[in-house]
Formats: structure tokens, C-alpha cells, sequence
């Protein structure tokens, strides 16, 4: 039996089930709501998160993995209230997103790999709860200096702790070829790493390389079609499942129960499936009748997560 930490504890990798690999609970903007509280409304979120976790289960999810950041505003407590609220498992990352703060910018890689080891060994704040994968990103700026140093930092707490590496990418530009080749610089075996965002490029030729140096591609942005449109986020993940792949892909929305960058009302409006349930509601049936076998969509949610977690070195 392998363990994984959850928001609320250990639990059986057996127990995973059905697992979206990039979520949000919350994001916010860090140190606006503490500046100007009036646009916080715990209470609500709490609720409004309450009800969107319960819509997940009643969809058959088990599991969501939130890789909310520091710069993301990442709030333990509020994770940990949510968690508690729900019967959806929720998996907590420690890492960074491409808006690092000034701090890492000012320390060195090893510095800021011992905080993320820290989060995972030691746990988050006096909150006890354990980091189980390590978020970091590379965005349209490229690999700046504190992205490069973040990527290395993320590394090296990948192999001081052997929990894995999920990413951020900016994949018109390619840049998953550029976190490979530095996750192995510094001996990252490539199989513990989820390239993510990947679904929003419809670039074959780059999907194939990623998986096939090793890693894992996070389809995972299902209803952002302002990067790529649904019937193509389909074709391309129904081809790949045909040429062989799917044990190397993981699904997602990338989305969240509430957002101080957009609000309830602008989602709705301007990315209308851009919410947790449109994978179970509309994707699942779109690949299906795409040639997708049901035995690939158990693999790429059920079987692919739980690897990812269980083959740890320690
Ligand atoms: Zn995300």
C-alpha cells in the first residue's frame, strides 16, 4: 500500500479514484484581501466551494489536485475549511507560478528549494497539511532568471522528496521542451513530471516529444477555449489515445470555485464550461464518440494519477 498526502491526511493511493490533475479551490491576488478585506466574503466562498466540490463528487470525482501557489494566494486554512466540507480528496502543492515575489528573486536555488521541502516534509504553515507535488511555470516571458531558479529549486526538492513536478506552460511557445531540459540538467528522472497546459497546443509533433522523453502531458484546460477550442482539445487527445499514449496523459480544467481575477458573473459569461464538471458532462461523451475506449479514460483519470503519486523513490 502507498500513501499520498491529502488536505486532510494520508490516504491509500487506491483510494485516488477518479482524479482531475489541475485545479483551484481558490486563487487570489496575494495581499489584496488582506489590504482591503470588503472584497473577501469567506463565508460565501466557502459556500459557493461547498456546493462546487459537492457537484464533483455527484459527477463521480474522487479526487482534485490544487496547485494553487504562494503567488496565486494559496490560504492552507481555507483549503483545509473546504476540504473538510467536502468528500472530494484534495491534494495541496507547494511551489511557485510565473508572478514570483520579490523574495525569490533575492535567495538562492537551494533557499528556496529547502521551503518547498519544507511544505512537503514539515507541512504548510503551522497547518500541518503536507505538499504532495511541486507547481512551477514557465509563461510567455520565457525562462527569466527567478523562473530558471524556481524551475532548478523545484528540481531539487523533486529529488530530495521524490513527490513530482506538475507545470505551467505557455505551449504555443514550446516551452515544455525547455522545463525538460532543465528538470534533467539537474537529474530529474522526466517520468516524474507533468507538462501541463499541454492541451492547449495542438502541435503533435511537440506532444509526442514531451511524453515521449518521459513525462506526462496535463490535458488540462478543458473549457478554456480562448487557447484552444473544445473540438480541438478533442481531436488531438482522441488521435493521441489512438497512437498509443494515453497512459501518458492527465485530465483537467485548470478552473476554480471562485477567482479574485474574474468573478462568477464574467466566467459565466465569457468562458461558459469553464468549471469543474464540463470534463464528466461534455468531454468524456465527446471523446467517446471520438473512438476513445473506456478502458483509456480509466487509465488517463484513475491509473495515471495514481502512478504518478505511487512511484516515489523513498
Ligand atoms: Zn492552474
Amino acid at each position: 500500500m502507498t500513501m499520498v498526502e491529502t488536505a486532510l491526511g494520508p490516504i491509500d493511493t487506491g483510494a485516488l479514484g477518479p482524479t482531475l490533475m489541475h485545479e483551484h479551490i481558490v486563487t487570489r491576488s496575494p495581499g489584496v484581501q488582506e489590504n482591503w478585506p470588503h472584497l473577501w466574503d469567506r463565508d460565501e466562498i466557502l459556500r459557493i466551494a461547498e456546493t462546487k466540490m459537492a457537484d464533483l463528487y455527484s459527477r463521480g470525482v474522487r479526487t482534485i489536485v490544487d496547485l494553487t501557489t504562494v503567488d496565486l494566494g494559496r490560504d492552507i486554512t481555507l483549503i483545509l475549511d473546504v476540504a473538510r466540507r467536502s468528500r472530494v480528496h484534495v491534494i495541496v502543492a507547494t511551489g511557485v507560478w510565473w508572478m514570483p515575489q520579490r523574495y525569490f528573486t533575492g535567495h538562492g536555488i537551494d533557499a528556496v528549494a529547502d521551503l518547498f521541502i519544507r511544505d512537503i516534509t514539515q507541512g504548510i504553515g503551522t497547518s500541518g497539511v503536507k505538499a504532495a507535488i511541486i507547481k512551477c511555470a514557465t509563461d510567455t516571458a520565457g525562462v527569466s532568471a527567478v523562473i530558471e531558479k524556481v524551475l532548478r529549486a523545484s528540481a531539487r526538492a523533486q529529488k530530495a522528496t521524490g513527490v513530482p513536478i506538475s507545470t505551467h506552460t505557455w505551449a504555443a511557445g514550446r516551452v515544455g521542451e525547455t522545463q525538460q531540459a532543465i528538470f534533467a540538467q539537474e537529474g530529474v528522472d522526466l517520468r516524474r513530471v507533468i507538462i501541463g497546459h499541454s492541451g492547449d497546443s495542438d502541435d503533435l509533433d511537440y506532444l509526442r516529444g514531451l511524453m515521449e522523453r518521459g513525462s506526462t502531458i496535463g490535458m488540462d484546460r478543458f473549457g478554456l477555449d480562448n487557447f484552444l477550442p473544445t473540438e480541438k482539445r478533442v481531436e488531438v487527445l482522441a488521435r493521441l489515445c489512438a497512437e498509443g499514449y494515453a497512459g501518458k496523459m492527465v485530465l483537467s480544467h485548470d478552473a476554480n470555485c471562485w477567482s479574485d481575477m474574474l468573478s462568477e458573473e464574467a466566467k459565466r459569461r465569457t468562458r461558459p464550461k469553464w468549471h469543474y464538471t464540463h470534463i464528466s458532462d461534455d468531454i468524456l461523451p465527446a471523446l467517446r464518440k471520438a473512438g476513445v475506449k473506456e478502458d483509456q479514460i480509466d487509465q488517463m483519470l484513475v491509473r495515471n494519477p495514481r502512478a504518478i503519486f505511487e512511484a516515489r523513490e523513498d
